[in-house]
């Protein structure tokens, strides 16, 4: 792991930078640019070399503004405005197919939020880069993105003004720096070239008539459901998270079926990984011949409420992911984690950050496509059905009726307690210490709509003003509910 941190920290950087969304500062000296991103990478020990792109409407952009930013080796891109966004991504992913990690990112716009994090995220736990935005007035809020950091861009060129003498002008115009029109795919290294390009009357007529797609193309719009097993991946370990809720048993189906299922999905697509399963539900409405089923065949069982699934779920994932570093496979059976928002968020997130491959299983299909960027995909029943049609191999399984003593754990996600049998397990869902716990979390979760309505209201009386000027000053009744931090907080 510290090999692959080490590599990655000393591998080049990338940035694509939204001068119109982030732009100079008035009386901001543009030569430091440079120097105060790269300082802000050494800062968090990224010490790779630093190529800056800046896109915008060049036209606009003053000619000792220009100068300067080139000789620091900054190149310069002219983009129309209204589609320097989708340049900007078309020419990051073009980039990332040529340049594969160990690499860094930054990403300056105001723009990332909605399809393209949504892509980038896809794109990010397919092939992962150390990633990191900065913005001026709007960050990108989308929590299924996983970036190393979210700069603001004020700060990051303000902290390293002071006390930087700006020397690279020195050495005059840097050969990295390059000028490139992209309505006309014209490219110089020289300003006066530039400009002339751009006052040009076929750079005029270039951008007038090319109607420019100024929406984002989402690359991983078009990618497939199911891929067979990369070689990294096809001996690797296999974790399983079952949402027995969103995904239960069928009526009549042997349980015992429901890992082989599994197993042999995987073993079509090439995976013949060590597979654990852990299925998460209130285990108390799970009927006992389930359980003693499951278990036989080294289902493992987690004893969650509903408000808490998908938190112990995480807390479960990130357990196994200390243990087990990439290439391994993670798999989801959730409904809910289908979607693009929720809860995925904090899975996808790990998915990102650890660069696991992963799959997919759901009741109903998704009718948007997931921000979980599979490998493969299922639907509950039809993943169920796979051990039907190769009855022989459970033959001897199922020769038996009796159920053969039971090798899966058993734990209570409450109080995070492990039992090593059904009995003891029994037992534990009913001492006075789990009873206990169990209302104290229906408890919390019950208050949470309260609570919600307090904070977005605390959210209104921040934005705009409270209390009303006519009426008499009185002690607002939710003070004694919420910490100062959450009232004032604003997301
Ligand atoms: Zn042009
Ligand atoms: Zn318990």
């Amino acid at each position: 792991m510290s090999g692959n941190d080490d590599a990655a920290k000393t591998a080049k950087i990338e940035v694509w930078w939204d001068m119109m969304d982030c732009p100079i500062p008035e009386g901001y000296d543009a030569r430091q640019v440079r120097p105060s991103i790269e300082k802000a990478f050494t800062k968090r020990g990224y010490s790779g070399p630093v190529s800056i792109t800046a896109y915008g409407d060049q036209i606009e952009t003053p000619c000792h503004v220009l100068r300067a930013l080139s000789s620091t080796g900054v190149a310069v891109a002219q983009t129309r405005s209204d589609s320097t966004r989708s340049v900007m991504y078309r020419d990051m992913v073009e980039w990332r197919g040529q340049n594969p990690p160990p690499a860094t990112i930054l990403i300056i716009s105001d723009q990332v939020e909605g399809d393209l994090s949504w892509d980038l995220a896809r794109l990010q736990q397919r092939t992962r880069y150390r990633l990191f935005l900065a913005y001026s007035m709007k960050p990108c809020s989308d929590r299924f993105l996983f970036r190393n950091a979210n700069w603001r861009w004020g700060q990051l060129l303000e902290k390293e003004e002071v006390g930087t003498p700006p020397s690279l002008v020195a050495g005059g115009l840097s050969s990295a720096a390059m000028f490139y029109c992209k309505s006309c795919n014209f490219d110089c290294q020289s300003l006066k070239k530039f400009r002339k390009h751009l006052s040009s009357y076929n750079h005029g007529m270039e951008e007038a008539i090319i109607s420019l797609d100024t929406r984002l193309v989402c690359v991983t719009k078009n990618w497939a459901r199911n891929y067979p097993a990369t070689p990294e991946h096809a001996t690797a370990k296999i974790l399983v998270l079952w949402n027995m809720k969103d995904c239960p048993i069928p009526d009549g189906y042997d349980s015992r079926r429901v890992r082989p299922s599994i197993e042999m999905a995987f073993k079509e697509l090439g995976y013949s990984g060590p597979v654990s399963i852990t299925a998460f539900a209130d285990q108390k409405e799970t009927p006992v011949h389930h359980l003693l089923a499951l278990s036989s065949t080294g289902v493992d069982f987690a004893h969650t409420l509903p408000w808490v699934e998908y938190s112990r779920m995480v807390s479960d994932f990130d357990r196994w992911a200390d243990d087990n570093p990439a290439p391994a496979t993670v798999m989801i059976i959730s409904d809910e984690l289908a979607l693009r928002k929720s809860h995925s968020s904090l899975i996808c997130r790990r998915l990102q950050k650890f660069n696991y491959n992963s799959f997919l299983a759901y009741s109903v299909r998704p009718f948007e496509m997931p921000v979980l960027a599979t490998s493969a995909e299922w639907l509950w029943e039809s993943l169920l059905a796979v051990s039907e049609t190769r009855r022989h191999i459970l033959h001897k399984c199922s020769e038996s009726e009796r159920v053969v003593a039971s090798t899966g754990m058993f734990s209570c996600k409450l109080c995070l307690c492990d039992c090593k049998s059904l009995d003891d397990f029994n037992k534990h869902l009913l001492i006075k210490e789990h009873t206990k716990e169990e209302k104290r979390i229906i408890t919390h979760s019950q208050s949470f709509p309260r609570r919600q309505r307090l904070y977005k209201i605390s959210n209104y009386h921040d934005e705009v003003g409270y209390p009303p000027k006519n009426k008499r000053k009185r002690k607002a009744p939710w003070n004694g509910f919420l910490p100062r931090s959450l009232r004032f907080t604003r997301r």
